[in-house]
């Protein structure tokens, strides 16, 4: 895990988290978790990001010492279901990139899945009901499931580099809150996402950077081509290399998750393609992926 990541857990709005916890926050206050509390004397703090009971507690702690407290988890087991719970993709799920994979990734074992897609029933709750992905999406991602020898539902997402060779797989557990929530093959490169799109980029054309695959396929249900970036700490040189090189023909865009760490990877992404558009959110839609789905839905 690195600062980045374990600060974007440390931003994350502490009587959210709290509630996610099960705590029920009214006006800034809720019961208290630690001690027999029947009148609320847990405090939350939104300027600082701590909460606080007066009653059983000497200091303020934020959303990690929360979960860890609250679940008796360590705190990387707490960091861990933080990440998860609020879509936040650990590089600890990320394949390593300085693992010199004494294995190659081995495409001809992975490719049949992906010439007959099939999406078992948790998958097409997840794509269709949850997150309201165009069918043609998954179509063009080539976007499969299977279960694992436990029962456990995985959705499979391949990785393709711009000439449509399989380069690396994406496992998603399917089952909410279990972890692991990704997997990958033994030398997998999962960098950046959807790099086929590039061929049918035109001239000028708008391309969105989104930070994971599914808000990549929000985006390209919302009609927009789009790529998506794990982040910006784990960009290759030749990674970038790339989307510089087309940062002369084509316009960047982008509509950063709102937090501070969203801000954060547009502007480390700006200094790689100068002429990246910051697009806003409408208040209150933390990520594109669920402005999409409240606007469908509307
Ligand atoms: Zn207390």
């Amino acid at each position: 895990m690195d600062k980045i990541q374990l600060q974007k857990l440390r931003d994350l709005p502490i009587e959210g988290v709290a509630e996610r916890l099960g705590l029920r926050v009214k006006h800034h206050k809720s019961l208290c978790p630690f001690h027999a509390d029947s009148h609320p004397s847990m405090s939350y703090r939104v300027k600082t990001n701590t909460c606080r009971c007066f009653v059983c507690m000497s200091q303020s702690i934020g959303p990690i010492d929360l979960v860890m407290r609250h679940l008796n988890m360590e705190f990387k087991d707490a960091c861990r279901w933080l990440a998860d719970e609020h879509n936040i993709i650990l590089d600890e799920w990320q394949p390593d990139p300085t693992d010199v994979a004494p294995q190659p990734f081995d495409a001809s074992r992975y490719e049949p899945f992906f010439e007959h897609p099939w999406l078992n029933e948790a998958a097409r709750k997840f794509l269709f009901h949850e997150r309201m992905i165009d069918p043609r999406v998954v179509w063009w991602c080539r976007l499969t499931s299977w279960t694992d020898r436990k029962g456990v539902p995985w959705l499979q997402i391949p990785y393709y580099n711009k000439e449509g060779q399989l380069v690396g797989v994406q496992n998603r557990n399917l089952v909410k809150g279990a972890l692991p929530r990704f997997r990958f093959p033994p030398g997998a490169e999962c960098g950046i996402y959807n790099l086929p799109v590039l061929n049918l980029l035109k001239p000028g054309e708008q391309l969105f950077i989104t930070e994971g695959a599914s808000d990549c396929w929000a985006m390209l249900s919302a009609g927009h081509k789009a790529i998506a970036i794990p982040s910006a700490t784990l960009l290759t040189k030749k990674d970038k290399e790339l989307l510089s090189q087309l940062s002369s023909t084509i316009s960047f865009h982008m509509y950063p998750d709102q937090d501070e760490p969203g801000e954060r990877l547009f502007l480390q992404l700006q200094q790689v393609l100068p002429n990246l558009q910051h697009h806003q959110l409408p208040k209150g839609c933390k990520d594109f992926s669920e402005f999409f789905t409240l606007r469908i839905k509307d």
